[in-house]
């Protein structure tokens, strides 16, 4: 489905982009997401794309910041990790908490959709995407409530749902399961590993040896869709 460049985003080939609202994905995980943002608006919710599509290079900014210690670490409930005394796989796997190995980011793929509800933001507000805005309470929860009753029966999951041991659970991540379910195949260790030695990515030999385990970790122990999201 997904050649090897454009499942590790190195390409946009792929996806299609949009202005109103602004976001840019597959275009079957488009067409869904906006049938998904005219059920919401129905409901008084503006489901705004915070997130999409995010190429390599995007994700490899990220990467190289959290490295580089000129961006935070966060620990699950979305408070500051002290560096201190960190190894480098400590640096490298804290990392991976919160943000995906360039070249393994679903978000490459243009089936993920970060949203948040643009109705209820006072003006100015810069989404946080931590546990805190989903939370009972939180700015978002009533965003998220109407998401668990209404995402499956368009096509959409959430892969991040809860913590298997990978990727800390990102609720406000939506995935579009017949393009995933079908990417998630194409990124084999050998397409990811042709992507990193081709990468100046900080902390690379590293990150190469601990490949299988990034792999199986982070990308592949997803919550797969429910019974009731049909793909
Ligand atoms: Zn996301």
């Amino acid at each position: 489905m997904f050649d090897e460049l454009e499942v590790t985003g190195r390409v946009r080939t792929h996806v299609v982009q949009y202005d109103a609202p602004r976001f840019a994905a597959h275009p079957d995980a488009a067409a869904a997401f906006l049938r998904l943002r005219a059920a919401a608006a129905r409901d008084g919710i503006e489901l705004r794309p915070y997130s999409s599509f995010r190429g390599y290079d995007a994700q490899a900014r990220i990467w190289a910041a959290k490295y580089g210690g000129r961006a935070t670490l966060y620990d699950m409930a979305g408070q500051p990790r002290d560096r201190r005394g960190m190894s480098e796989d400590d640096v490298i796997w804290h990392i991976l908490d919160w943000s995906a190995l360039p070249g393994a980011s679903r978000h490459q793929w243009g089936s993920e959709i970060d949203v948040v509800d643009g109705a209820v933001m006072p003006p100015g507000y810069k989404p946080q995407l931590l546990p805190s805005e989903v939370a009972d309470g939180g700015l978002f929860a009533p965003l998220h409530r109407w998401l668990d009753a209404h995402i499956h029966a368009h096509g959409f999951f959430r892969p991040y749902a809860r913590f298997k041991g990978g990727m800390f659970p990102e609720p406000w991540h939506l995935s579009y399961a017949p393009v995933s379910m079908r990417a998630i195949d194409d990124l084999t260790l050998d397409v990811l590993r042709r992507a990193t030695e081709a990468s100046d990515l900080p902390g690379k030999a590293r990150v190469l040896e601990l490949l299988p385990g990034i792999l199986e970790r982070h990308v592949r122990n997803i919550v797969p869709p429910p019974a009731d999201c049909a793909w």
